[in-house]
């Protein structure tokens, strides 16, 4: 708010104190025995006068807190799904749009989805607290495009990537910054046991301690743990193809350039984005990723 609204505002509680004010003045008139006194009364009167209305405009201050991004249609926040894919397509991209649509639902956010780059300009992300990069692959954002997103993320914006959000962008550094690794290679889909390592986060404290589920279990370039916090590793001990070793990152988040970053690398198949665990992950990484710390 505006310093000259604070104080307008301010000033609107003004005719409870001038009525008390001037009960004191009067009562300040009929005491008086000298005019020096009767002065000093009267300006400590008006001092308090004015520190009551600046109080007053404090605490209207503090309610209006920072900007917040509540929707007037009750949702808590809105969320961008990008599916663009310039390399492999995954088959499970129409089933992750209807999952993370029903999420909203259920829990009170928005969610668009588009395959469209030209939808990175300031002007649209700033309609979005959240921007989920979907099973997205390869080189799919503009010099221009890539900028409007830095900038959507240095205003203290969300970013979710899954799976394949580590298959895209390549050459782009922020981005391999933002995501925290790329995609290096995987063995063919199986079962495998997942390990939560931290189970303090939104999007793990509903998990099992230990997790088996059938997926495509990505190798990643380099290590992003020095980088990010580990949520979740792979037991490579449980399938076969595994390259990362004793502790094999397979879900994080990171504060990063001013956002927010959480990233799953599961989520190849189609039968992921019916399974309530699942879900369960996702939705709490979007929800973190949008500022939300707590059930
Ligand atoms: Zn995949």
């Amino acid at each position: 708010m505006h310093a000259k609204a604070v104080f307008f505002r301010g000033f609107g509680r003004i005719p409870v104190w001038s009525f008390m004010a001037v009960v004191q003045l009067r009562l300040c008139f009929l005491s008086c025995t000298s005019f020096s006194r009767c002065a000093k009364i009267c300006i400590g009167l008006l001092i308090w006068l004015i520190a009551g209305a600046c109080s007053g405009s404090s605490t209207q201050s503090e309610s209006d807190g920072p900007a917040t991004h509540h929707e007037s249609d009750g949702s808590s926040f809105t969320v961008l799904v990008f599916t663009q894919t310039a390399e492999f397509r995954h088959e499970s991209i129409p089933a992750g749009i209807r999952a993370i649509k029903s999420l909203g639902d259920e829990q009170q956010f928005r969610v668009d989805s588009s395959e469209d780059a030209a939808v990175f300009t300031d002007a649209n992300l700033a309609r979005y607290q959240v921007i989920v990069f979907l099973n997205t692959t390869g080189d799919i954002l503009d010099l221009n495009q890539q900028a409007a997103f830095e900038r959507f993320i240095q205003r203290g914006g969300g970013f979710a990537g899954i799976h394949s959000a580590t298959d895209t962008e390549y050459d782009w550094e922020w981005y391999g910054r933002l995501v925290g690794a790329y995609f290096d290679s995987h063995p063919p889909i199986q079962l495998a046991t997942v390990t939560v390592v931290d189970a303090t986060h939104l999007s793990t404290v509903q998990l099992p301690a230990t997790w088996t589920r059938n997926d495509e279990w990505y190798n990643f370039r380099a290590d992003p743990s020095p980088h990010v916090s580990v949520l979740m590793q792979v037991d490579e001990m449980t399938y076969t193809g595994g390259t990362m070793g004793k502790n094999h990152p397979i879900a994080w988040y990171h504060e990063y350039d001013g956002g927010r970053s959480w990233y799953t690398a599961m989520g190849h198949t189609t039968e992921s984005y019916s399974d309530p665990l699942f879900l369960r992950h996702v939705s709490g990484g979007i929800r973190w990723a949008a500022g939300e710390t707590k059930e």
